[in-house]
Order: structure tokens, then sequence, then C-alpha cells
């Protein structure tokens, strides 16, 4: 639960009124210790029993990723996971990507430092968005791997974190 973001004054900042359906999209993702699909953005609504149609929740995250609000973080071939955009509260960080289960955790803001300047020296481009993310095992899988179950029903399970 993050305590230092003020969702609605978030949106209403971007130029947004600050509608339920709006909100709790926003809450869902800002909450999340990591970033989330759009299938578990869905499930967390209705858990939270503020469900939204398919069509509704991905014109709002459209919206919110084309305000700046949150972000589209690719992840290979899989279904891209969404998570807040970088803010006074929130450093830009690295994320990490199992390539066995498809969980995506944040990274420490400083385990990776990118130097932008140095950069934008050597080409002549302007650098405006930082995407980095690790591909690997998660610790989960990397226990699993180990151990005597292996198999389909521990992946989804992994997946289930999410
Ligand atoms: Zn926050
Ligand atoms: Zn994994
Ligand atoms: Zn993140």
């Amino acid at each position: 639960m993050c305590e230092r973001c003020n969702y609605s004054e978030l949106l209403e900042k971007s130029g947004l009124p600050p509608t339920p359906h709006r909100l709790s999209v926003l809450k869902t993702i800002g909450n999340s210790p990591a970033p989330l699909d759009y299938k578990a953005i869905y499930r967390a609504l209705e858990e939270a029993r503020h469900p939204i149609n398919r069509v509704t929740l991905y014109r709002i995250l459209d919206l919110l990723v084309e305000k700046g609000l949150i972000e589209r973080i690719g992840s290979g071939s899989r279904a891209p996971c969404y998570g807040s955009a970088p803010n006074a509260h929130h450093p830009r960080h690295p994320h990490f990507y199992c390539s066995v289960c498809g969980s995506m955790e944040c990274l420490d803001p400083g385990s990776l430092h990118v130097d932008v300047r140095a950069i934008q020296e050597a080409y002549p481009v302007r650098i405006q968005k930082v995407e980095v993310r690790l591909d690997g095992i998660c610790g989960h899988c990397l226990t699993k791997e180990g151990g005597a179950h292996g198999g389909e029903s521990d992946a989804s399970r992994c997946r289930e974190r999410n």
C-alpha cells in the first residue's frame, strides 16, 4: 500500500477527472509491489468488488499510459505488464522478468545505473525514457528447479503471485 501518492491528485494534474473506475485502476497498479498484467489487474478489481468490463479496462489502461501515469513494461513475447510511472515518490528502476513463470519484479532503483548523459554525448539522440529489463529465472522457480517436483502446475502457481 502506497501512502505517499495521492491518486486523485495525480489524475487531476494530468487533466483527467478522477472517476471511480480510473481511481481504482490507478490504485490497483500503484499499490502493487510488482507490475501487473491485464489479467491480474482485472482479477484484482473483481476481488476488490469493483469489477470493470474488459473494453473499459483496456481503454482506461491506454489513457493512463498516454497521460504518463502508468507505464507499459514489455515482457518479451507475453502480455505486457503495467506499473506506476516514475514520479516524485518513485524513482525509475529496472525490472526483472522470469522467463519460466512470467512473473515480473521491481528492482532497487540503484541496482543498475544507465549513464544517459554519456550516451547522449556519444550519439546524436535525445533520450526520453529508459526501460531496463533483466530476464532470467526467479527465486521461486529456481527453488522449484532444485526440488523434487517440476512441470506445468508449478509454473502456473508461480504466475499466480502476480
Ligand atoms: Zn506512491
Ligand atoms: Zn519464475
Ligand atoms: Zn517497477
